[in-house]
């Protein structure tokens, strides 16, 4: 097993431009097979050209906003996998004096990969559904308990799956219930 000894660290700017990675990032890049993820090669790109699942885009720009005008430090599980390993992560997100965003990405545990899972059919059609409050942000956990979209992804998992749930659309019973207040 081989861990990294220091975080995976990088930054974004105001525009959501990548700016700034420490040296461990190219480490991990080239652990991932990513000659093309270098930083040399990815520097002031936006951070969504490397984010393709509309899915996942839609759950770190909420978490991206939430940083943004709350200030708060999140953190949250996530899973990045090598060609050989099942890496168990962990992300923090924070805001800098400078108005930048930084991640510190770091390892948890790490597992040997089975070679044999291979996904076959219609990936699309087995999603799974995910309800996000659309005014809040909250998502459900099941049995109408919503909560901050960060605990959301820690509870169910969200960002440790291979397939990310679909995210449907709708209107927590606080949310609408501040609504019908203001009529
Ligand atoms: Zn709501």
């Amino acid at each position: 097993m081989r861990g990294y000894q220091s975080e995976v660290i990088y930054q974004i700017d105001q525009n959501d431009f990548l700016v700034f990675f420490n040296d461990q990032w190219d480490l991990f890049a080239q652990d991932n097979d990513g000659p093309h993820l270098k930083s040399e090669n990815i520097y002031n790109r936006k951070i969504w050209d490397f984010i393709h699942d509309a899915e996942t885009r839609h759950l770190h720009e909420t978490l991206l906003k939430r940083v943004r005008s709350n200030n708060t430090i999140l953190n949250m599980p996530f899973r990045c996998d090598s060609p050989t390993l099942r890496r168990f992560m962990e992300m923090d997100i924070l805001l800098q004096v400078d108005g930048k965003i930084e991640y510190r990405c770091r390892v948890i545990k790490t597992q040997l990969r089975n070679a044999v899972q291979v996904v076959a059919g219609n990936i699309q059609e087995e999603r799974p559904f995910l309800r996000m409050c659309s005014w809040c942000k909250k998502i459900d956990v099941g049995n109408n308990s919503w909560v901050e979209i960060e605990d959301g992804i820690a509870f169910l998992g969200l960002l440790s799956q291979a397939i990310v749930p679909q995210i449907s659309h709708t209107i927590c019973e606080i949310c609408l219930g501040d609504l019908e207040d203001d009529e």
